[in-house]
């Protein structure tokens, strides 16, 4: 690992605990405010080094761009459709459900099951009042 990529590395993690669930593109303009010569595939090429390695979440959601989680603790995302906030949703019944899931389709295909990209999408109860 080289010298440049951990300084850009180092960037990258800042951002991604300042910003909220960030897209590659809010991590690229929170990024340029300090290092203005930065690009944005240097952004997306070091996001998908630091996916692939486990060190950062990718959070996708079909259409929508993906979002990044420096919370690498496999938990459910909710997504609210009005205002695109990302909601973390972190508890020991949902942990429990999903390997139950998991378990039973293991059971019932005889794949032995690796990763999920469950995502929800919803109004979340600030957007709920709005309307
Ligand atoms: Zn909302
Ligand atoms: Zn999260």
């Amino acid at each position: 690992m080289n010298k440049r990529y951990s300084a850009q590395k180092m960037m990258i993690e800042d951002a991604l605990m300042k910003l909220d669930h960030p897209t590659a593109s809010e991590i690229y303009e929170h990024i340029r405010k300090d290092y203005p010569n930065i690009s944005l595939g240097t952004v997306y090429r070091n996001l998908g080094l630091m996916a692939e390695s486990g060190e950062i979440l990718r959070i996708s959601y079909g259409n929508a761009p993906d979002r990044f989680d420096i919370n690498t603790h496999n938990h459910l995302h909710v997504l609210c459709k009005e205002c695109g906030q990302v909601f973390d949703a972190e508890s020991q019944r949902i942990d429990e459900l999903i390997d139950e899931i998991e378990e039973l389709l293991e059971e019932t295909t005889g794949v032995s099951i690796e990763d999920n990209s469950l995502y929800f999408k919803g109004i979340c109860s600030s957007c709920q009042s709005k309307s």
